[in-house]
């Protein structure tokens, strides 16, 4: 995977169509509750406006209908964006048409200019050829720097292609480096760590990652209809009785593999889901009928970090029990920590998912991470191995 990046291409006095992933939270007023999205494309940013471009930032928010829903409107970040690139940043409202293009036709080296969401226009998600036409009338070139959408094939990151160049910005950049490169060409020992509460979410990452690891830990609710396939009581835990044999067909492949399979050897179990729950410590073959298990317990935690000691490329997403409430984080925690002490023995460590990523900044370990992916849905497909077509657009070297 070698695609185009904007150091490859000439900017000068270019107006440069951006495609970024300013998806962000708001509080009930339209306050930001969290900008690490917005934050996380100031390096692309920076770097093009310092090469003379003149930026044109497009992007969506929520899942508005078409009746244009004030709060989805991007006007509520531009307050933000001015500080965070601490420059006036002009705004139109609308992405497409003829306020959008004097707004683009107007605008300096050096300018920011955002564009109103472009999910107000249904053509962005039909990836519709005119809309993308439309949308490249307004710039010399494309940069791509939301790969939290590359799963998708819409007209901002897709369909612009076939009109404009697309080159990759620094964010895209990175984060194909890293899962893409690491998934092609892993050091080894490579352990993949998957958690979280559905196999039918992640089966698809089990599988495509036994094809490429030495071990792979599986843990979480997901872990129990592993269990419960192989004949152990698992209580009132979670479990999908329909993917028993999809989940046996999965032990087996890592069988015939000689991959290495963690499951949990003992489980924190609760006589009730919430924080309020009696508990106890039980083995894996012990769980009462009465009872569900939502974490793993001390002796999996162990196990954990044994698998992990020595890995040189770990990969984690998911985690391994019910880690909101305090009582059931312990093995989460533990993960996170060994993923860390993994990293700074010299493993390439790769965290994706939003459950995973609260936990490590719970335990304040998040920077010792090599990579934090920013894509939830975009990163479990890339982990699946499927091509993501907001990647394949992207001009290759
Ligand atoms: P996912 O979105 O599939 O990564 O799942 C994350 C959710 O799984 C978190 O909200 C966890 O609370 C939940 N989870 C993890 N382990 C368990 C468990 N043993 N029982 C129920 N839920 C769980």
């Amino acid at each position: 995977m070698n695609k185009k990046t904007i150091k490859d291409v000439d900017l000068k006095g270019k107006k440069v169509f951006c495609r970024v992933d300013y998806n962000v939270p708001f509080d009930e007023n339209m306050n930001i509750t969290n900008d690490t999205r917005i934050q996380a494309t100031v390096p692309t940013v920076t770097y093009l406006l310092e090469q003379g471009a003149a930026v044109i930032l497009a992007c969506h928010i929520g899942r508005p209908s078409e009746a244009r829903e004030d709060k989805f409107s991007t006007k509520h970040i531009l307050k933000r964006l001015s500080e965070v690139f601490k420059q006036d940043v002009k705004w139109a409202p609308d992405c497409v048409g003829p306020e959008a293009e004097a707004a683009a036709a107007d605008l300096k080296p050096g300018e920011i200019l955002l564009l109103e969401n472009l999910r107000y226009h249904k053509e962005e998600k039909k990836n519709d050829p005119e809309f993308a036409k439309q949308l490249a009338a307004l710039a010399d070139i494309a940069v791509n720097d939301a790969f939290g959408v590359s799963h998708r094939a819409h007209a901002a990151n897709v369909g612009i292609t076939q009109y404009l160049e697309s080159v990759a910005g620094f964010l895209m950049e990175k984060e194909i480096n890293f899962i893409g490169k690491t998934l092609e060409a892993p050091q080894r020992p490579f352990v993949a760590i998957i958690g979280g509460a559905k196999v039918s979410d992640k089966i698809g990452v089990i599988s495509n990652m036994i094809d490429k690891v030495d071990t792979i830990i599986i843990g979480g609710g997901m872990a129990h209809t592993f269990d419960a396939a192989q004949g152990l009581p698992i209580g009132k835990s979670l479990c999908e009785k329909d993917k028993f044999e999809e989940a046996l067909a999965q032990l087996d492949k890592a069988k015939k593999k000689g991959v290495k399979v963690v499951l949990p050897v003992d489980l924190t179990i609760a006589d009730k889901f919430g924080a309020d729950a009696n508990t106890q410590i039980v083995d894996v073959d012990k769980v009462p009928e009465d009872w569900e298990a939502l974490d793993s317990g001390p002796k999996t935690s162990a196990l954990y970090s044994e698998a992990l000691a020595g890995a040189k490329t770990v990969i984690w997403n998911g985690p391994m029990g019910v880690f909101e409430f305090d009582a059931f984080a312990k093995g989460t925690l533990a993960v996170a920590k060994a993923v860390a002490e993994a990293t700074k023995n010299g493993a390439t460590s790769i965290v994706g998912g939003g459950d995973s990523i609260a936990a490590l900044k719970k335990t304040g370990l998040a920077d010792q991470i090599s990579h934090i992916s920013t894509g939830g849905g975009a990163t479990l497909e890339f982990l699946e191995g499927k091509v993501l077509p907001g990647i394949a657009a992207i001009a290759d070297k």
